[in-house]
């Protein structure tokens, strides 16, 4: 009786202890049974994980990605840690290597990582339908300058479904595609600073309410439509910003912490050719400062030039755009966008020319006049297509000579 009154208290005391772990969970001890730790799958082989998972009952979830670095056939990594407690019927992710990416898959994918990349230059995005104005194709000016919202969310999913990835203008600059395999960069601008590109509605605990149909509104809408849209864009700004007085500062940080970029479009919206190197200073040193003053450090060293002027990089004031000290402060400029017209380099091209940018005015005109559809038109024969490494430069034998000197590994096919 005594050793039962005893054996009794150890198997309560016992009983509360995993209650006290949290690892009943209301449930009864046979059914605990079946939980155990998983082991370390990284560096088994695939058809060891699969024994091991059907002998422990829980499932298996198989991605498969190329590997410089890991074999054919093992364990990259798992989404449930090794050590952490699964119980039967759970589902683990693998990431399984597919060795090393061969010829035969360049070939198929047409991999061509010295092809063409579009850098889209759009301005206002106005909350209206295409119907209502009277221009083609959901212009809201003459030239197209102006989109309307219905006009941009078709952009967007145009460039999604034709294999486009957003990047980063500045990664481009420097030399950083990261798309998947098959897939194609895209380079999506916004000049002006309209207010129609970040509309704040209000706020609310803190956080700017964001009219989901100006510009940022439609791209969060992308980003959560589809998340591996690499969604990004580069607002170039005059010294007004957005337009929103109370809210300019709250709009920058707002942007830059949610994956944009702020780059210089000048104090006053300037034509180039028509000021002096002094004055020059003052439009492009004055704008990098109250930049300076809001979002320091994390703008971009990136230059929309107004009007596209002055049309040549040999200009006298080109030099002074690009670097120059104004107030006692020093600039550099690390890139220069003018308006263009087509496709730019791949940014291994040999003729890459970063401080002379060419942009894609995003409009219609009914394929002509490189409008949107005619510029992808092109591209579908020249593009830019991603191996899916951002590290290695992958290109076809015939252009060998078209790559520049860059610190990538370099392959040819
Ligand atoms: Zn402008």
């Amino acid at each position: 009786m005594k050793k039962l009154g005893i054996f009794i208290i150890v198997i309560s005391g016992f009983l509360f202890l995993l209650y006290g772990l949290g690892y009943t969970d209301g449930k009864s001890i046979n059914e605990k049974e079946k939980e155990i730790l998983l082991n370390n799958l990284v560096g088994m082989r695939i058809e060891e994980v699969e024994n091991y998972c059907k002998k422990i009952d829980i499932k298996l979830e198989i991605e498969y990605e190329y590997s410089t670095t890991v074999d054919e056939n093992i364990v990259i990594s798992q989404d449930i840690a090794s050590g952490e407690i699964v119980s039967s019927g759970d589902v683990v992710k693998v990431v399984v290597s597919k060795g090393n990416i061969s010829v035969s898959v360049y070939q198929e994918y047409k991999v061509n990582e010295l092809g063409k990349v579009p850098i889209m230059m759009y301005h206002g995005i106005v909350d209206m339908k295409s119907s209502d104005t009277e221009y083609r194709g959901g212009n809201v000016d003459k030239d197209g300058y102006n989109r309307t919202v219905e006009a941009f969310r078709n952009d967007l999913e145009f460039y999604y479904q034709k294999g486009y990835r957003m990047i980063k203008l500045e990664d481009y600059v420097n030399g950083i595609i990261d798309v998947e395999l098959g897939k194609s960069p895209i380079i999506l601008t916004f000049d002006d600073g309209n207010e129609n590109n970040f509309k704040v509605l209000g706020e609310e605990n803190g956080e700017l309410i964001i009219d989901p149909n100006c510009a940022v509104g439609v791209l969060e809408e992308f980003k959560k439509k589809y998340p591996d849209y690499g969604v990004t864009a580069t607002f170039f700004v005059n010294s007004g910003l957005f337009g929103q007085e109370e809210y300019n500062d709250k709009i920058l940080k707002w942007l830059v912490d949610n994956g944009y970029d702020i780059g210089n479009h000048t104090m006053t919206h300037v034509d180039f050719t028509k000021i002096d190197i002094n004055k020059t200073k003052e439009e492009v040193g004055g704008l990098y400062q109250i930049l300076d003053g809001i979002i320091p450090n994390e703008y971009v060293n990136i230059i929309a030039l107004p009007f596209g002027s002055p049309y040549k990089s040999n200009h006298d004031n080109y030099s002074t755009i690009l670097n120059g000290e104004f107030n006692g402060k020093v600039y550099q400029t690390q890139a220069a966008l003018r308006v263009g017209w087509e496709a730019e380099v791949s940014c291994f091209d040999i003729e890459f020319t970063p401080t002379f940018l060419k942009r894609i005015r995003a409009y219609d005109n009914g394929g002509e006049e490189f409008d949107i559809e005619m510029n992808f038109k092109i591209l579908d024969n020249n593009k830019y297509i991603s191996d899916g490494d951002v590290n290695t430069v992958v290109a076809l034998e015939g252009d060998k000579n078209k790559i520049s000197s860059n610190d990538r590994e370099v392959i040819l096919y």
